[in-house]
């Protein structure tokens, strides 16, 4: 084997399908599920960082923008413009702050006043002028922002709104990843649920965490990409390095029809008096809350406090005040830790976000150089894959043969443009199954243009028709085989969690896991001991790290 992976969250599975397409024989491990770490917690958000421009990270917000219009054409199944809006309620605070920050004067942050926003807005859009993409920003006078949005605070002064891209499902983005590196040749393979533990001379050890099975690869070279545990892997691989440090933030996810309705399709993006950045977006039909910002050391165990949850609720209700808004509506609830490169800001929303691959040359009795990415966005994990497929390439004395720039992800290959385009799309799965048309629109919402091997997948596997599951009327059995089958579901909560937005929306029961546990049970031969404990464990998982308490 050519390359070692350890770390399965986009920017291992960036790596993973641009090593994959250039023909280099490569294995990514994953001490759990792919994208269980940072890359479940993130605010669904495919953004440059306005924010970064007052740090003077030019280049990353030029770049992050460059990508998050990208993936926009990449994978439109899941990557869509999103207006965001930011309700201004100062005219000029903020304005000295900001060059003194940018100066390294500042370590603090400040609310941002109208003239600021106005500023960073006009050299936002400066960057992705050329594409066109998404539109320019414009600012809304504040009888305006209030006939448009009746519950916004009427202290408002004006608002302002420009556009990012949200990502429905982040996970299932790595997954597809991961799925199109498979798809490339048996020269690209995976595992989940194996961790790095070790290392001696040209040897890697392994570890089966679900068997306790050991193993020994011996790689050309490593890329450790295993986010806020970078330090921990290349302390197993006996380098001592302080590369990150880590930064907690938490979201909460609620189902409020009031709210819902009164943002329309827009994310509100502002901040509380003391700088600190929170937004309100839509998630499909539900509200997704964040975010905060704390040191941390522990990227293993960490969840949404209640301190946050209430910081959260009153940061909604300074911006839509006659919101009701309260702690039963909260369906989900998640928390990840940034991989934020080691910095000496005591505040660590001030800490650059920026990116970098760091070699490790071989010495103190390791034989193979060792490829470190550290910090990063997940707007920008296939820029970052291509820096360190190139280093690899050119320690491999390779040539790059393909680029990712214009390479589409899983469901987003041969996306119909426009409604006449999808339309005949959707009729020649009709034609094809035999399904009704609701059902194969559902499943093109979910997988994009994946949806026609899904729904041949279910037409093939049934015999007369797929019925929807006791539990969801939404999904079938033959859709949870095929998730199961073709997207390494190893554990209930892999596809509770991360191959489905079930949990995430709330739309998650008792009889459902159980239902769930019987049908990807089948599938993997699991024992009635086995479906149990799963669901106990799902039960468990849901409870602990994400504020759900079914019973
Ligand atoms: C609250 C929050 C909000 C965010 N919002 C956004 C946003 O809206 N937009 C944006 O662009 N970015 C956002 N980010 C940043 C983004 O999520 C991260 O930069 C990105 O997900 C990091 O991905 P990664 O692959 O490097 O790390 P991870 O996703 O953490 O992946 C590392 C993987 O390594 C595995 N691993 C660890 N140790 C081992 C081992 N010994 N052996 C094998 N595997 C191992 C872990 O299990 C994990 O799956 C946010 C981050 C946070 C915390």
């Amino acid at each position: 084997m050519s390359v070692l992976i350890i770390g399965g969250g986009i920017n291992g599975a960036g790596v993973f399908r641009d090593l994959a397409l250039q023909g280099v024989d490569v294995l990514l491990v994953d001490k759990s599920d792919f994208s269980s770490g940072t890359s479940s917690a993130t605010s669904h958000m495919a953004h440059g960082g306005l924010r970064y421009l007052e740090n003077g990270d030019f280049n990353l917000v030029r770049e992050a923008v460059s990508e998050r219009n990208l993936l926009i054409e990449n994978a439109p199944h899941y990557v869509n413009p999103l207006p965001t809006t930011i309700p201004i309620f100062k005219w000029y605070s903020g304005l000295l702050n900001a060059p003194l920050k940018f100066l390294g004067l500042l370590d603090k942050t400040v609310e941002r006043g109208a003239m600021l926003i106005k500023i960073g807005l006009l050299l936002y859009d400066s960057f992705t002028r050329s594409t066109g993409t998404v539109l320019r920003h414009r600012f809304m006078s504040r009888s305006d922002s209030l006939a448009r949005f009746p519950l916004l605070n009427p202290d408002v002064l004006c608002t302002a709104t420009y556009y990012d891209a949200s990502i429905l499902a982040p996970e299932r983005v790595c997954t597809e990843l991961i799925c199109d590196a498979l798809d490339m040749g048996g020269h690209a393979q995976v595992a989940n649920y194996v961790s790095a533990f070790g290392a001696f001379g040209e040897e890697v050890r392994l570890r089966d965490e679900l068997t306790g099975e050991m193993y020994t690869v011996k790689p050309k070279l490593v890329v450790n990409a295993s986010g806020p545990w970078i330090d921990k892997v290349n302390q197993s691989l006996k380098r001592d390095t302080a590369l990150v440090s880590g930064s907690k933030g938490s979201h909460i996810v609620i189902d409020n029809y009031q709210l819902r309705t009164a943002i329309s399709n827009h994310e509100f993006f502002f901040e509380n008096d003391d700088g600190r950045i929170v937004l309100i977006c839509p998630l499909a039909d539900k509200i997704l809350i964040g975010t905060s910002e704390l040191f941390c050391d522990d990227p293993n165990h960490v969840c949404c406090t209640p301190e946050e949850v209430d910081y959260f609720i009153t940061m909604i209700l300074k911006v839509f005040p006659k919101a009701v808004v309260s702690k039963d509506q909260i369906v989900f609830s998640f928390s990840g830790v940034r991989p934020l490169m080691f910095g000496k800001s005591s505040d660590p929303g001030n800490i650059s976000r920026d990116h970098r691959v760091l070699l490790l040359s071989p010495g103190q009795g390791i034989d193979f150089p060792i490829y470190t990415l550290v910090g990063g966005k997940w707007t920008t994990f296939r820029s970052l894959a291509e820096k360190a497929t190139d280093q690899t390439l050119i320690t491999l004395g390779r040539k790059r043969q393909y680029s990712t720039r214009n390479l589409s992800i899983g469901g987003g290959k041969d996306y119909p443009q426009g409604m006449d385009a999808e339309k005949r799309f959707l009729d020649n799965i009709i034609l094809e199954t035999g399904f009704e048309a609701h059902r194969v629109k559902e499943l093109f919402d979910r997988y994009g243009t994946r949806a026609a091997n899904v729904a041949s997948f279910i037409a093939g596997e049934t015999e007369e028709t797929d019925p929807c599951l006791d539990n969801h009327a939404g999904y079938t059995r033959g859709e949870i085989t095929f998730l199961t089958r073709h997207e390494y579901v190893l554990r209930l909560e892999d596809l509770i969690l991360r191959r489905t937005l079930l949990a995430m929306l709330g739309e998650i029961s008792v009889g459902l896991i159980v239902e769930l546990a019987q049908v990807v049970g089948d599938e993997l031969g699991w024992s009635e001991s086995t479906r149990k404990d799963e669901v106990d464990d799902v039960l468990s998982v849901l409870s602990r790290k994400h504020g759900v308490k079914l019973c």
